[in-house]
């Protein structure tokens, strides 16, 4: 009876302070999504200096900060932090060796070069933590039937949204839309722009996922779910411009004894910005401040030109959907990639995604009539997911560093001779005669597939069995 009442009081104060950190969050939330101005001035890195100093990303109690790693690691993934192991203690006892052995080998590997890092034992997986020294380790135990705990995660499946409200069949599901790349003025600099020809208006990826995403709000809205945008103009979201990255630009170069000029320099520092930085921005708001259950990438595909001097409209458009997996020998082998990689298994992630990519490919397919993209079937990087023709895992920045199920959408070709005509029209309301065809909006098209898809997924939850185990 004494014991009883121990647990009762042990699990009263876990309440109260799980209800804290709940307040705590819905506090920081009210704060809008950008990032501490003050940071900037912490990121002026000299690469005249040669110290050991490490600038590393740190978790402030109000604030979070990112910041710009003052060297290279050959072992980390570009810009990346080394990984704390120890979070994964949350995660002992949660899964079963079948189930985690499964998505290792089939669904987050394309091959045999994660047995340099895992050695599977009876009741545990031995995992190396460091590639530059082989002797230190993290063992994970898998459940048991003596022992087995539920997973830890700020984001909740579907299977956690019992109650169904007749008219808001997303109600209490937090959402957060990143409209892909960041469009306006850094479409050229990012490579997101397609022009026809001389004098054509310009087609900016980035720009059009913005106008998708705005107007997915509101619809999901109305729906009940609560929605944030991780971008609200075609501004970025990261603090640091690409100077700021020359630093590390030349700090990776010499280590990679890549050809060191200013041209390459600057280059290089300017894909640090926007194709790294920008996302590692976007993941700290997912993470530190969103915390939601889902995030929706929002893009719009091209085609490859087959000479891009003389740039053509592409006959043949397609659609897929990307999920977090196929991790290459390269990437594995890098301790912070390695780290998320298992961090995704363990949360269950994957069926997560699995189960919502396959409502939302079924509705996409069904309002876009686009037919499924095939990578090519030896590809190092992407693996077809639970037989279904739109479904591919690819190991990219976002799905890996959004701490949460992650769907990338992919339809369309900027460079497509039907959609070309539908983005030159842009946005309307009703039906329109484009193309020989009565249609929406390009825009309302991809808001409408996406909605259906989701309350598609939602509201059948419990009726089938989440593949990908
Ligand atoms: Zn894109």
């Amino acid at each position: 009876m004494a014991r009883k009442n121990i647990a009762l009081e042990t699990s009263l104060v876990v309440a109260v302070v799980i209800a804290a950190f709940v307040m705590q969050s819905v506090i920081s939330q009210t704060q809008p999504p950008s990032l501490p101005d003050s940071v900037k001035e912490e990121a002026v890195v000299d690469f005249t200096d040669d110290g050991e100093e490490e600038v590393v990303v740190s978790e402030v109690e109000e604030e979070s900060s990112i910041l710009i790693p003052a060297k290279y690691d050959v072992n980390l993934a570009d810009l990346g932090v080394e990984p704390n192991w120890l979070e994964l203690d949350d995660y002992q006892y949660t899964m079963s060796k079948e189930e985690f052995q499964h998505l290792l080998t089939k669904v987050f590997t394309v091959g045999d070069y994660w047995e340099k890092w895992f050695s599977f034992e009876e009741e545990q997986v031995v995992i190396r933590t460091h590639a530059a020294d082989e002797d230190r380790e993290y063992r994970l135990a898998f459940k048991n039937d003596v022992v087995e705990k539920q997973p830890s995660s700020y984001w909740k499946g579907r299977d956690s949204f019992i109650e169904m409200n007749e008219s808001s069949p997303l109600l209490g599901i937090k959402i957060a839309i990143d409209p892909g790349h960041i469009g306006g003025s850094y479409a050229q600099l990012e490579e997101r722009q397609f022009v026809l020809a001389e004098g054509a208006p310009p087609i900016q990826e980035g720009n059009m996922t913005l106008t998708v995403a705005s107007l997915l709000v509101e619809q999901l809205e109305n729906l009940g779910a609560s929605v944030t945008l991780l971008r609200v103009k075609n501004e970025p979201v990261n603090p640091f411009r690409p100077d700021d990255y020359l630093g590390y630009a030349k700090s990776k170069l010499e280590q990679k004894n890549a050809v060191l000029s200013g041209a390459t320099l600057e280059r290089e520092a300017a894909k640090l910005f926007y194709r790294n930085g920008e996302i590692r921005a976007r993941a700290l708001l997912v993470n530190e401040k969103i915390k939601p259950d889902l995030v929706l990438c929002i893009h719009f595909n091209a085609g490859a030109q087959p000479d891009p001097e003389n740039p053509i409209l592409l006959e043949d458009e397609h659609f897929h959907m990307i999920l977090n997996g196929a991790y290459t020998e390269g990437e594995v082998a890098h301790d912070d990639e390695r780290f998320k990689m298992v961090l995704k298994i363990v949360q269950g992630v994957h069926q997560e995604e699995v189960g919502l990519a396959k409502a939302a490919a079924v509705s996409f397919a069904a309002e876009a009539e686009l037919p499924p993209y095939q990578y090519s079937a030896n590809s190092s990087r992407a693996v077809n997911v639970a037989d279904n023709p739109y479904l591919w895992a690819r190991n990219l920045l976002a799905n890996r560093l959004y701490d949460c199920p992650v769907v990338f959408y992919e339809p369309y070709l900027m460079n497509g001779k039907d959609s070309y005509t539908r983005m030159q029209v842009g946005d309307y309301s009703g039906l329109r005669y484009i193309n020989q065809r009565l249609r929406p909006s390009i825009y309302q098209e991809y808001v409408t597939a996406v909605t259906k898809g989701l309350v598609d997924y939602y509201t059948s939850k419990g009726s089938e069995e989440l593949e990908g185990k």
